[in-house]
């Protein structure tokens, strides 16, 4: 039967595919297509996982002490029934034979379908047999980890989406999940999902942003919707309107198909626009740069026509590696790698903003926290752990030998923050001349993300080169709106008037100065925000690659000179929404 389910729209276009439904725990579980030919091979490898767990099970039943509790024993016996259980094996050859997953996708599958059955069950003791059949799947994932698959090592099918369709294996997938980190949307962005829907987050949560910055549709915010769509299921994921339609009728289907034909056609018309100058209407030259996770996206930069790279998010070479830090030549290599990807052109990499919902990993999350979101983030995490901080800022400026860098600093608040930044900078160049190590000059710049800085503007506009304005969390703070949570999501709002006097003020501050001033948070990204952001006077922003054309179709349209008084309208406007699309 067909339902649909609302969502927030996070990221443009439409998505038709059968559901994968993936545990936030289990995002680290390769996921590929075999070819049909390797299914017995594969099916194999699952046998002999089996056995060996068996084997492993019953020698420690075997060796049990005499006086061990009974239910020990009783529980082994559990493992070993499931391990046997008929609905397991079939239900994982039929993802293998039919589907094509490899081995360890095909588990998990399976394991989410049982799971959902036991939820389902009457029975307290029957319903808690859940927790058993989760171990047993672990174990089995842990042997199928000591048996690498010839499949994966010989071919790889983590292949984009693109050749996926076209061969053998045609059914797109759409991943369904509870709830992703940033961490695991990472580990999705070369694979071969074609959408994205999740329970929870906000549109600015930073798993909405990397799956903005993937380019494919998403709807997070979705609540139920991990627990309604089941395994298979046909799912059309609308990116534009945030909503999920569930086993849709062939109607709906040839109406979804239309759609996404016309944005092919549009996002067509859009690549035209790539060698285009950013210029308004009265010559007004705009810079459009790009914000980047990792240093390979620097190639959809530079294929979107980008001027730069506004926002290099460093935090996510740190995020989820167990814990464990990237090093000095690790991170040297990688923003190296971002720079020569620029070939030239400038590159803003923003020391690590770790905390709030970007935990390094999954077991540290930071909603285990207090209050994660006003905690220990971003620059008074790397305050905190100095020798932490001059690992990476060495690496920044041996980096920036090789081409133009500039340093961008998150969350500062406090004028002493600024001068422990200052004097640990200053501290890495040093420890880099004792070395001899090459390093190169850059350009310092500060994140306006916290109200307060925008307030009090005077300590940034004296110590740096540049200011970045974070409206993502300038927003957050500002309104006392976790951006993250989709329950107070209605709230969260770029056009409150206290929000757009905050922007304006810091633009025109910059303006008044001659201080480089650039906005990279969503809003520079949303394509209805571009004539009000350059009536404020702005004339940089920072975006995913995937937006800058849109954003560039309404510079070209606009005259920014004559934006001005409406612009300052719209911010004096007791409702600032209305005013807009009067405008
Ligand atoms: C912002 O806060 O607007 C920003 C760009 O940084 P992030 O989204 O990574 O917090
Ligand atoms: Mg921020």
């Amino acid at each position: 039967m067909s339902f649909s389910i609302h969502g927030l729209a996070v990221s443009r276009g439409i998505a038709i595919g059968r559901a994968v439904l993936v545990a936030s725990s289990r995002a680290d579980v390769a996921h590929y297509f075999i070819e049909p030919e390797q299914a017995e091979q594969e099916v194999q490898r699952i046998r002999l996982a089996r056995d060996s767990v068996m084997e492993e099970i019953s020698r420690v039943q075997r060796e049990l002490p005499s006086d061990a509790p009974a239910e020990l024993a009783a529980l082994l016996d559990v493992h070993l029934m499931l391990l046997q259980d008929e609905q397991l094996s079939a239900g994982v050859k039929h993802w293998i034979v039919e589907r094509h997953y490899n081995a360890e996708w095909a588990i998990t599958t399976q394991y989410e379908a049982l799971a959902r059955q036991f939820d389902e069950m009457q029975d307290p003791y029957l319903r808690e047999r859940k927790a058993d059949l989760e171990q047993v799947v672990e174990r089995l994932l842990r042997s199928l980890k000591g048996a690498a698959s010839p499949v994966q090592q010989s071919a790889s099918r983590r292949t984009p989406q693109g050749e996926l369709l076209g061969d053998s294996m045609d059914v797109p997938l759409v991943l369904v999940a509870h709830d992703l980190s940033p961490a695991d949307m990472l580990q999705f962005k070369q694979s071969l999902f074609v959408g994205f829907a999740t329970d929870v987050g906000g549109r600015t949560s930073h798993t909405a942003i990397v799956a903005r910055s993937m380019d494919i549709p998403a709807v997070v915010g979705a609540r139920s919707a991990s627990a309604l769509i089941e395994q298979d299921d046909w799912v059309i994921i609308d990116g534009d309107a945030g909503v999920l339609i569930v086993d849709p009728s062939p109607i709906i289907l040839a109406e979804y198909g239309f759609k996404q034909r016309q944005a092919e056609l549009e996002r067509e018309r859009l690549n035209r626009l790539r060698h285009t100058p950013a210029l308004t209407l009265d010559g007004q030259k705009i810079e459009l740069l790009a914000n980047i996770e990792m240093p390979a996206d620097t190639a959809a930069a530079v294929q979107a026509g980008a001027g730069g790279v506004g926002l290099f998010r460093s935090e996510f070479l740190f995020m989820g590696r167990g814990g464990q830090l990237p090093d000095e030549n690790e991170q040297y290599l990688a923003y190296r790698a971002a720079v020569e990807g620029m070939q030239g052109l400038p590159v803003t990499i923003r020391t690590v903003d770790i905390g709030a919902d970007k935990p390094l990993d999954r077991s540290a999350r930071g909603d285990d926290h207090l209050n994660p979101a006003l905690g220990l983030r971003a620059i008074r995490w790397s305050l905190a752990d100095p020798p932490m901080f001059l690992t990476q800022l060495r690496a920044l400026l041996r980096a920036a030998a090789h081409g133009p860098i500039q340093l961008l600093v998150p969350m500062l608040a406090h004028a002493r923050e600024i001068r422990q930044t200052l004097s640990l900078i200053d501290h890495a160049r040093a420890q880099l001349d004792n070395k001899g190590q090459a390093h190169g000059l850059v350009k310092l710049g500060a994140m306006i993300e916290v109200p307060a800085a925008a307030l009090h503007l005077g300590p940034f506009l004296q110590h740096f080169d540049f200011l970045s304005i974070g409206t993502n969390d300038l927003i957050q703070y500002t309104l006392a709106i976790d951006r993250a949570d989709e329950a107070v999501a209605h709230l969260y709002d770029p056009l409150h008037p206290a929000v757009l006097r905050l922007l304006a003020d810091t633009i025109a501050q910059c303006r008044a100065q001659g201080r480089p001033v650039s906005v990279c948070g969503e809003m520079a990204g949303d394509p209805a925000m571009t004539r009000l952001l350059l009536g404020l006077g702005l004339r940089s922003f920072s975006m995913h690659p995937a937006q800058i054309l849109l954003v560039k179709q309404q510079v070209l349209r606009a005259d920014a000179g004559k934006l001005e008084a409406w612009a300052r309208r719209v911010v004096d406007s007791e409702d600032p929404a209305a005013a807009l699309q009067a405008g």
